[in-house]
């Protein structure tokens, strides 16, 4: 391979916790009024170096500033353009640390700014709030003071900046905006602002600064495009400016490609993992980027696994003739994983030596970036252990397991339809179920009060053993089913108290799936969740959730849901395989959970609810993906379903209000029962379904369960009504808008009698 003298090594952001969560306790210490502002800001401080260090150590040569918050990147981009909801300046203006939380968290007077999902990563944003008054002003602070720290340090520092136009796409219109106000034409107003930023850092000692642009490998307009040409001509203009690297991750840049080659501006970093290494064929056919840097994306930062290490180097060494200089990195920031696999000391070394999160991923971007400099002979030792890595991982029974391979070989196509269509299906269980017109149910969880949390702890902590845990929780169970009987509900559930999480559960008794121990992933603000890691092919050694059911279904003459968590959502939720198609993945999942659903059914369940409510979360950022997508998607979930008898009842539930995309996904999921958020856009999703042609049975959501306000009966039965306007009523349930975990015990039961009371005076209106 030919060498070149100057690749270096980076990556585009680092896990901001720390080790110990450091900045989880300092931040929620500092909220309850135990940690002052200073002390918080000097363990900001604190693990900002501490990261700086780990990625020197690892041999990392130019490193991110900025890319750290106390709450979330695309917030700090808001204070750091002047964009301050007029709810919040005043709360910034007399304390910009507690007014920052303000906008995030939300004050007695003034509601938070909204959180969504940062692209399709777990990882959530607070949303930009922007109308025609909007005026934006640079606050470079932040930005400045950090990467003064890296440089005081002696770190070469580059910081990194949410670009203009990903900002702009990301933000929806302020309150008091018009609806279908376009932040995108607040552009002219906000590039001054950046070029401003821009200048504060070159004076600050910036010789690069990183301009992110994900929005870009999204399906974009001409218009969109056209603002993006214009934006970095723009930012390119002036004279006195550092050098722009202009990022983008997550899928391919596409159109977009050829509009930032064009532009003055001096790098491009690119994402050359999983869809994305269609940048090398793109990038190849424009005929490169003569002049520019190119920061190449090569190490996945969004899985937990090792790279393969040849197969990056064949991608730097064609990237080697496209562009000026080289760079190595990760294809994103390495916030989506956590910081230290060499932290998981429990973990079967087999499968450990197959595992790279943020630490490991900053040294094989350092090791690939040596290879380019010195030549592969420089670093063979390590080129030779990560081939004997890999091989291990194809090899071993772990991965490769002949009993779950012959199975999902055997997959036909009647094993993912149900023997007879809903029509036939509707009768059998109407004869079977006997049921009231509207039929009352939940979504599964009841309260998870912090008795239950603390018993479960106890369990965990080996305080309280198994028999004793199960006693407490059989208790919790028979109160649950007791309420709900004396309650009028129809189809009742046994409430998932033994569940901590809906995918962790399964995740823990399903054989191929990995727990960590402290695998922390930024959620949002301080939370941190912790996905298992499908690791190896998936099989169910034993039921997981049939002696709950069949204990609850003892203890009352109606019917008991059977629950489960649907394998896309398992999917959607863990760190996923990166050595087969997540098709295959999703298909062992879900051979593992028809098994249960089919034990259920022997065990007496007549309703089973299979919960996806991540479908529509995991749809491909690029249009042209999601056919293939919600192909196997809902194949698998009807392989989850299929094997039950007709006159065995299929509900599946989803908890978001938008369901255009999806619409005939939902369709071919071809359940017998839907339960869906409704409350909010008071029933949209029931005329949208009614619509298309749904033709099986709906539950949109009476009682939005998002908050502690409790629905009255005349609320409960509006909206009810709005939804037999387009459900007829044989095909209309009635339930909440989502499980009840998080709700308190009183404005549950308040909750539920409005609801139990709107389902009997709608049934006696009918039956006059
Ligand atoms: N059955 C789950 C519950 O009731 C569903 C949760 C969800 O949709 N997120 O908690
Ligand atoms: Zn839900």
């Amino acid at each position: 391979m030919t060498t070149k003298s100057v690749a270096a090594a980076t990556v585009h952001g680092y896990p901001r916790q720390g080790g110990n969560r450091e900045l989880k306790k300092a931040i929620e210490g500092y909220w309850k009024g135990a940690v002052t502002a200073e002390a918080l800001l000097a363990t900001a401080a604190d693990l900002r170096r501490s990261n700086w260090k780990q990625l020197a150590e690892a041999g990392v040569q130019e490193v991110p500033t900025g890319d750290f918050s106390l709450y979330d990147h695309v917030l700090d981009t808001t204070v750091a353009v002047g964009a301050i909801p007029p709810r919040h300046r005043a709360a910034v203006a007399a304390d910009p640390l507690a007014g920052y939380f303000a906008m995030a968290r939300g004050t007695q007077q003034a509601p938070p700014l909204e959180m969504t999902k940062w692209f399709d990563t777990n990882y959530h944003y607070l949303v930009p709030e922007l109308g025609p008054d909007t005026v934006f002003a640079a606050n470079p602070a932040k930005a400045v003071a950090e990467l003064g720290e890296a440089l005081a340090l002696g770190h070469a520092a580059r910081p990194v900046l949410v670009g203009p136009i990903t900002y702009l796409l990301l933000a929806k219109p302020a309150p008091d905006a018009p609806a279908d106000f376009q932040p995108l034409t607040l552009l002219d107003r906000l590039l001054p602002v950046y070029a401003e930023l821009l200048a504060d850092l070159r004076a600050a000692g910036a010789a690069w600064v990183q301009l992110d642009e994900p929005a870009l490998v999204q399906d974009r307009t001409p218009a969109e495009l056209n603002a993006a040409a214009r934006a970095y001509r723009e930012l390119g203009a002036p004279a006195d400016r550092p050098k722009l690297l202009v990022a983008s991750y997550f899928d391919r840049l596409g159109e977009a490609l050829p509009v930032l080659a064009k532009a003055p501006v001096e790098g491009l970093a690119l994402d050359f993992t999983g869809p994305a290494a269609a940048n090398l064929d793109d990038l190849a056919a424009l005929g490169g980027l003569p002049g520019k840097r190119l920061v190449a994306g090569v190490v996945d930062g969004r899985n937990v696994w090792i790279n393969d290490l040849g197969k990056s180097l064949t991608t730097l060494g064609t990237l080697l003739g496209l562009a000026d200089t080289v760079d190595v990195a990760t294809s994103c920031s390495l916030l989506h994983v956590p910081l230290d696999a060499a932290a998981e000391r429990d973990l079967d070394p087999q499968i450990a030596r197959w595992l790279a999160f943020a630490r490991q991923k900053a040294a094989e971007v350092a090791l690939l970036a040596r290879a380019l400099r010195e030549g592969t002979d420089a670093v063979t030792a390590r080129l030779t252990a990560n081939r004997a890595d890999l091989a291990s991982r194809t090899t071993s029974p772990i991965t490769r397991d002949p009993a779950v391979r012959a199975r999902t070989a055997a997959v036909t196509d009647a094993d993912t339809s149900r023997a007879q269509p809903y029509p036939q299906r509707a009768e059998a269980q109407r004869a079977r179920l006997q049921l009231p017109p509207l039929p009352t149910t939940t979504i599964g969880s009841f309260p998870q009060t912090t008795e239950l949390r603390t018993t479960r702890a106890e369990l965990n902590a080996g305080r309280l053993n198994a028999a004793d845990y199960r006693k407490r929780m059989e208790a919790e169970v028979r109160a649950v089913i007791a309420y709900q009987e004396q309650a009028g509900l129809d189809v009742l559930v046994h409430g998932e108290p033994e569940r901590n999480d809906m995918v962790q559960y399964f995740a823990e008794q399903l054989t191929g799936y990995l727990a960590t121990r402290h695998g922390w992933v930024q959620s949002y603000g301080t939370r941190y969740v912790r996905p298992p890691v499908l690791a190896g092919d998936i099989s169910r050694p034993q039921p997981m959730t049939v002696d709950w059911y069949a204990y609850a279904q003892g203890l009352t003459d109606r019917p008991v849901k059977g629950m489960l968590t649907g394998p896309v959502t398992m999917l959607a939720w863990s760190f996923v395989r990166d050595d087969q198609p997540l098709a295959d993945t999703a298909q062992q999942v879900a051979l593992a959970l028809r098994d249960e659903v089919n034990d259920l059914e022997a065990a007496g369940a007549a309703v089973i609810q299979v919960d996806e409510p991540a479908l529509r979360e995991t749809l491909p950022l690029r249009r042209a993906g999601w056919p293939a997508y919600l192909d196997w998607a809902t194949d698998a979930f009807r392989l989850t379903t299929s094997g039950v008898r007709a006159d065995t009842q299929i509900h599946t539930h989803m908890c978001y209000a938008e369901f255009g995309d999806i619409l005939r996904a939902i369709e071919e999921l071809d359940a017998d029962v839907i339960s869906l958020e409704a409350a909010r856009s008071h029933m949209q999703v029931a005329r949208e379904l009614a619509e298309a042609g749904y033709l099986a049975e709906v539950g949109p959501g009476v009682w939005d369960i998002h908050s502690p306000r409790v629905p009255s009966t005349e609320e409960a039965l509006g909206l009810l009504r709005a939804g037999l306007a387009a459900i007829p009523v044989e095909r209309l349930w009635v339930n909440p808008d989502c499980g009840l975990k998080t709700r308190g015990w009183p404005e549950t039961r308040a909750s539920i009698d409005s609801l139990v009371a709107a389902a009997r005076t709608l049934r006696a209106e009918l039956a006059d």
